[in-house]
């Protein structure tokens, strides 16, 4: 970190706040200029809060040079992180799909999809069982009866499950759920995430429909500093004023993300475009960005599916995706290679 004084500053101003940061473990640097003087903070500065310093009476202005998250950075980690979910593995070079309904919501409809994207090739079942509605009116999901169903449906078919958590207060019920899904609007929920950090679960986390990909990545700074640090980052689509499609994917955050961090990086083409017809080529498009998983929304009747039906692709459609998505991750990893 880099602080740029006002002229006026008194070497007394400058040397009680050397003193401060030494106090706090940090070395300092000075660069005396004929206007200005420069301090460089050197050490563990992600404690540091930048808007206090910036609002000393003496500094003109403060400037970060190295991200204000630890533990999600790749600088201090440079090993893809390998989550493993009940043998599947997840980051490091291995690539998933996540498939399965918007929501549960029949014991038939969350079996018939389970068995039918897995013989397509999908590695995780999902299915939201509380389920977060603009409306208040919407359906709101089965909640624990259709968490049982989900858990069921998974067993039967021998997939890992991934659902969303909305409320901590019903973390007991989620006891046999793999990964837990934070979903975008609860990307901020700091008490949430707090509680996601006490867990020895993976954590789905994602963004938030108008976050940067830094608060992402400070989102998963507060699970892995609580001591969790199996999270996967997911992209699923950005607010901006296009309104042609539900939101923007924005595919770049793919190679973004897996370069300023070793955690696995999802990307959910349904939610970023809320159109089947575009969920083949965005997924795709997130398999050549160089996404570690890619999670799909299918409905074995999505005419009439209670959630996000519009979006979800038929068990058909998804069988027809998966080998092209296969072919796809395989040319693009021995791109890399090469
Ligand atoms: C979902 O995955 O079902 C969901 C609600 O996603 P998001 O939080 O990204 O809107
Ligand atoms: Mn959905």
């Amino acid at each position: 970190m880099i602080i740029i004084t006002k002229k006026n500053v008194t070497k007394e101003q400058i040397e009680a706040f050397r003193a401060s940061m030494h106090a706090r473990g940090l070395d300092t640097h000075l660069s005396v200029g004929e206007q200005h003087t420069i301090i460089g903070l050197v050490g563990d500065t992600t404690r540091l809060d930048i808007e206090a310093i910036a609002s000393l009476e003496f500094v003109e202005r403060v400037q970060r040079i190295q991200e204000p998250y630890k533990k999600a950075n790749r600088k201090f980690h440079e090993e893809d992180t390998v989550i493993d979910v009940r043998g599947v593995p997840i980051g490091g070079g291995h690539f998933q799909v996540i498939a399965g309904p918007c929501s549960v919501e029949s014991e038939e409809q969350i079996t018939d999809v389970a068995f039918k994207v897995k013989a397509a090739g999908a590695t995780l079942l999902r299915g939201g069982a509380f389920k977060p509605r603009t409306s208040p009116y919407a359906f709101q999901g089965l909640k624990g009866e259709g968490l049982k169903m989900l858990i069921a449906a998974g067993k039967a078919a021998g997939m890992p499950i991934v659902t969303e958590l909305m409320d901590a207060t019903d973390l007991d019920l989620f006891q046999d759920v793999d990964v837990i899904q934070i979903g975008a609007r609860n990307m901020q929920n700091f008490s949430l995430l707090r509680h996601m950090g006490e867990l020895k679960k993976p954590i789905l986390l994602k963004r938030g429909l108008s976050n940067t990909l830094e608060e992402l990545l400070m989102s998963a700074e507060y699970i892995m500093a609580g001591g969790n640090e199996q999270v996967i980052l997911c992209e699923r689509g950005i607010r901006t004023f296009e309104t042609a499609t539900r939101n923007t994917f924005d595919v770049s955050a793919i190679p973004v993300l897996k370069a300023h961090s070793h955690l696995p990086v999802c990307a959910d083409p349904s939610h970023a475009t809320g159109h089947a017809s575009l969920v083949p080529s965005m997924a795709m498009a997130a398999v050549a960005a160089g996404a570690d998983l890619v999670m799909v929304e299918v409905h074995n009747d999505p005419a009439h599916a209670l959630c996000d039906g519009p979006q979800s692709l038929t068990p058909e459609a998804f069988a027809q995706l998966m080998p092209t998505l296969k072919a796809l991750r395989a040319a693009v990893t021995a791109e890399v290679k090469a």
